[in-house]
């Protein structure tokens, strides 16, 4: 069943995408993909608006962003209904993953704006102070180009846009082909919000559109996806010398430590390796549990697991988003199977309905098994036992991958021990995944896992250029070291490193 197939072409030439659900196999809509010449108008049109948009103060952004959220709420079951037809996964999910969240970014981003992008002095140090003062202006860039993955389709085009309006910046917003009208969206309910069509705008398509978004005159690019078209879009910026960040996948290791809380590490083994039918960056995909407690984590995540319903009727795991995904799983499953795993609960697929693959626990897993070390993206709590702490930070930190961590014991103090060993962008303790959805945390992967932050304390000034502005406060009546060079500037110069620098006390006077 293909989730994206070729239509013949639209009246003028467009190529057309048909979609179809991943869940029933019906039709759920289709696209015209926008060409290279359609984004080129695009973001020419939106770098005309954006210049109206920067004049606004971030407080009047922030208002316009703001009223989005009662559009949001008033609006939630159409947007849900969109999410749901195009991926499958369950209302609870839609609602948890897209539209909440949504709704707490667009809440604290706006309330952060008119601080964080406000002008703002800065003290000078030493004997500069007397001279100079520093002002900082946080320019918009121009035009951001945001581009996005189909597993959270929603949420993931809402908040990097949300944070590029927010700074002034007109956004081009380019969703997955998979999910096309969810993040659709996202530039209606911006649009009802007051924000001007030409700032906001949606191309449609898939790498093409993509690709010819990344080679337009934008001034960054916004993207979360793959790690191989993560590389390629950093090549294309490079080339253009434009920044980019790169939120990619993820190969997350869960550590179960002998002291943890084993019937709440259980539970969160099952949940965070499968809701959203494990297609979150930050899942669970690698399990260490320290030999001491394995046998009854065993036996308790099989016990759940086991008892989750999936399938047309099923209410707990949906289905896989796209057939590509689908064959994934299957494959990597197999690999694991034929070099000596255990599959205690799942391991097959479902398809007479939609593209549902099981919940599956599988142990006995090793670093020789692509379950292992590539990103999964499916249902499946893969389990390796460890001797103890020690060999379960070895191989978590055994991967190409550093996305997301998560530590589960009930000793704070080692939760932070072992936090700080991980090679990973975040750590979570005694829970996972939660990360992306707490904006005060900065969120970015270390290694393949990506390139640059979003969200933190920074995140509205990512989408700006921090510009100092250097005053004049106090001159000496000539300037020691400009033209024309005399014996005494030579003197002054050596004064002044003398009494400036030459004693503990002018030291510290001086920082
Ligand atoms: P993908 O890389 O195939 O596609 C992502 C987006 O890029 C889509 O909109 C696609 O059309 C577009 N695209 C494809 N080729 C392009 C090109 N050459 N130039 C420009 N754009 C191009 O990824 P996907 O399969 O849609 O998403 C799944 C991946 O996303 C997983 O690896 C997952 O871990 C990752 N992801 C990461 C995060 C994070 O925040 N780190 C969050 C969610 C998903």
């Amino acid at each position: 069943m293909a989730i994206v197939q070729a239509l013949p072409p639209t009246a003028d030439g467009r190529r057309r995408l048909g979609l179809s659900s991943p869940a029933h196999g019906g039709a759920v809509g289709e696209i015209a993909v926008s060409t290279p010449q359609d984004v080129t108008a695009a973001v020419a049109a939106a770098r005309a608006a954006q210049r109206e948009w920067a004049t606004r103060s971030p407080r009047e952004r922030a208002a316009i962003l703001r009223g989005a959220i009662e559009i949001l709420i008033a609006r939630q079951d159409e947007v849900v209904e969109t999410i749901r037809a195009e991926t499958g996964k369950p209302r609870i999910e839609a609602l948890t993953i897209e539209v909440l969240p949504s709704c707490d970014f667009l809440n604290y981003w706006s309330a952060r704006a008119p601080k964080d992008l406000a002008d703002k002095k800065e003290r000078l140090h030493g004997y500069l102070r007397p001279m100079k003062k520093l002002l900082m202006h946080y320019r918009p860039l121009g035009v951001v180009g945001v581009i996005t993955p189909w597993n959270a389709p929603f949420v993931l085009s809402m908040n990097p846009v949300v944070q590029a309006l927010l700074a002034g910046n007109a956004v081009l917003l380019k969703p997955s082909e998979v999910t096309p009208h969810a993040g659709a969206w996202v530039v209606r309910i911006l649009h009802e919000a007051g924000v001007p069509e030409e700032v906001l705008q949606l191309v449609h398509g898939d790498g093409e559109t993509g690709a010819a978004l990344v080679a337009a005159d934008v001034d960054k690019i916004s993207f979360t996806g793959s790690v191989a078209t993560g590389k390629k879009i950093a090549q294309a910026c490079a080339r253009r010398l434009i920044p980019c960040t790169l939120e990619l996948g993820g190969k997350d290791a869960m550590i179960v430590c002998a002291d943890a809380d084993v019937e709440r590490a259980a539970e969160g083994a099952v949940y965070l390796s499968m809701f959203n039918s494990g297609q979150v960056c930050l899942s669970v995909e690698r399990i260490y549990v320290v030999d001491s407690v394995a046998d009854e984590f065993i036996r308790l995540v099989q016990e759940k697991a086991r008892s989750l319903t999936y399938g047309a009727e099923g209410k707990d795991v949906g289905p896989l988003f796209w057939d590509r995904q689908l064959d994934i799983v299957t494959r990597q499953v197999e690999d694991a199977k034929s070099r000596g795993a255990t599959l205690l609960v799942g391991g097959g697929s479902e398809t007479a309905s939609g593209l549902f693959f099981a919940p599956t626990v599988a142990v006995d897993v090793t670093h020789d098994m692509e379950l292992m070390r590539e990103e999964t993206f499916g249902p499946v709590a893969a389990i390796a036992r460890v001797a103890d702490e020690e060999e379960a930070i070895r191989l978590a930190n055994d991967s190409p991958y550093g996305l997301g961590g998560s530590v589960f014991t009930k000793d704070k103090a080692k939760a932070v021990r072992i936090a700080k060993r991980l090679d990973t962008g975040s750590v979570v303790h005694n829970d996972a995944a939660v990360i992306y959805g707490v904006p005060e945390a900065p969120f970015g992967g270390r290694k393949l896992s990506g390139l640059g932050q979003v969200n933190g304390r920074d995140a509205l000034r990512g989408f700006t250029h921090a510009q100092p502005i250097l005053l004049d406060r106090w001159q000496l009546s000539t300037e020691r070291n400009w033209y024309p060079y005399t014996e005494k500037s030579v003197r002054t110069i050596e004064a002044t490193l003398k009494y400036g620098f030459g004693t503990a006390l002018a030291r510290r006077l001086m920082r």
